[in-house]
């Protein structure tokens, strides 16, 4: 169980597009001009929907998705809403080609260890656990018998309390260790799973949180029933994750290196087989979530290959690729085609383009997204990102509100004014200036 991680992790990569909650269709199809935080690129996002649709009726096996468009035009902003549409807890990757190469693992290696991470495994369990408010917690200290200037728990007496009834447990020192780690005190509401001994603290109880506490802990309600019972939890892992827990497993020498290792495919054999399993047993479900690669035409021949035949694996994710090249060559060879992408795999993709943003749809993503990070704004400061994101890019906008936000703060104002977008233009430039400043210091160099 230990073992066990859960996917929200994997969601932080993607926290600009923390604001896009789906695609923003009604039942027919049609986009709404702005819905679940996504603004205009109508027609992308109904050949979305149709995408989704597909998925779900499991009509995309063996198929791909290609969104191609100039930079900043919300490829991913699109991938993350065709995700979200899927389902709560699809995995979400998030790759540039670019990323495959690493003087670390193979490129096809780390291509299928990123394929796995999009897809997840949701496993059914019932547990039998402890469930509620710490009413009493002795602990019973000795000294430490690898450091005798410590003193740690041997054991502990612990009495956990539910609306309707009381029970005290003598608790072994491991157990006590882990509630001391963990600050667990009288008045907090726990759970520790019976067999594994994993203690979770899921919050403060109100009585306590009352009388105590200055704030700032979750308060729960204090669970009714009995003390002891038996719960069903669901998690997420993701294929990777149980790959890694199996080689960790099964080789001493793990436990020395990184994380980024090559894994034999043996285990990972074993991995799906016992998935496989799970599945029949009802224990488990299979989630082919969303692995999104931008900069497709960074990944060469063999990368290509390689994942058109993992395509066809039943055990595959949705694969969008993303492209702001028009015809490029394929990496690794002479030929020229569209994307940069060969021609077998072309033909598997169903291709959805996008458009550059107006300015009433760069103003209103602004606003969309100064909202989910809670920042208020000026109606001229707003004017006056729009026009940066209309002259420079939506990106370059959108990143300049933390910083205004900053400079507002040392003003003691709430809200985003004029002069602190200002400000921030002042000191950070768009990427454009960047690289034209350098370019003229290097030819400036040249010459002198
Ligand atoms: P691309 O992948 O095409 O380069 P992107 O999706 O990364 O584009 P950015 O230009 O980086 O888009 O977008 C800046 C911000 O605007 C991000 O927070 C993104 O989520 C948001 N955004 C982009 N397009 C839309 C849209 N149509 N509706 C709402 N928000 C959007």
């Amino acid at each position: 169980m230990e073992e066990i991680r859960e996917i929200a992790s994997k969601f932080e990569r993607i926290s600009a597009h923390s604001h896009i909650k789906g695609l923003g269709l009604d039942e027919n199809l049609k986009a709404k001009d702005i819905a679940d935080g996504l603004v205009g690129q109508k027609k992308a996002r109904e050949a979305a929907g149709v995408i989704v649709r597909l998925i779900k009726e499991g009509k995309m096996a063996g198929r791909g998705i290609l969104i191609a468009g100039p930079p900043g035009t919300g490829k991913t902003a699109i991938a993350v809403a065709i995700s979200k549409e899927l389902g709560k807890d699809i995995p979400f990757v998030q790759v540039s080609a670019s990323e495959f190469y690493s003087a670390e693992m193979k490129k096809t290696e780390a291509l299928i260890q990123t394929m796995r991470k999009a897809i997840g495994v949701r496993i059914k369990e019932r547990r039998v656990v402890l469930e509620g408010e710490v009413v009493g917690l002795d602990y019973n200290m000795v000294p430490n018998p690898y450091n005798p200037t410590q003193k740690i728990p041997e054991s502990a007496t612990l009495t956990l309390a539910t609306k309707s009834e009381k029970r005290t447990f003598s608790v072994s020192g491991r157990l006590a260790l882990q509630f001391m780690y963990q600050g667990i005190e009288v008045g907090d509401v726990i759970m520790i799973d019976k067999e594994t001994g994993r203690v979770v603290k899921l919050g403060r109880s109100e009585k306590a949180s009352k009388k105590y506490d200055i704030g700032g802990e979750e308060v729960v309600e204090v669970p009714s029933g009995s003390v002891e019972k038996e719960k069903e939890f669901t998690y997420v892992v993701t294929l990777h994750d149980l790959d890694e827990a199996n080689a960790r497993r099964r080789s001493i020498f793990s436990l020395f290196s990184g994380e980024s290792r090559e894994i034999d495919n043996e285990i990972r054999e074993a991995v799906d087989e016992q998935v496989k399993r799970w599945v029949e047993e009802g224990r488990a479900e299979l989630v082919p979530g969303v692995l999104f690669i931008d900069e497709t035409h960074l990944m060469d021949i063999e990368l290509f290959s390689f994942m058109n035949r993992a395509m066809e694996s039943e055990m595959a994710p949705i694969i969008i690729l993303a492209s702001n090249r028009g015809f490029a060559k394929i990496r690794g060879t002479d030929v020229v085609a569209p994307h940069g992408i060969p021609l077998d795999l072309l033909d598997r993709l169903l291709i959805i383009t996008t458009e550059p943003y107006n300015e009433k749809e760069i103003e209103a993503i602004i606003r969309i997204r100064a909202s989910e990070m809670g920042v208020e704004l000026s109606d001229d400061a707003l004017r006056k990102l729009t026009e940066l994101g209309v002259k420079f890019s939506l990106r370059y906008a959108v990143q300049l509100l933390a910083p205004a936000n900053e400079f507002a703060k040392l003003r003691n104002s709430g809200k985003i004014g004029v002069e602190d977008v200002e400000r921030a233009a002042e000191l950070f430039v768009d990427v454009s200036t960047s690289s034209s400043y350098l370019k003229k210091w290097e030819e400036k160099m040249l010459t002198s």
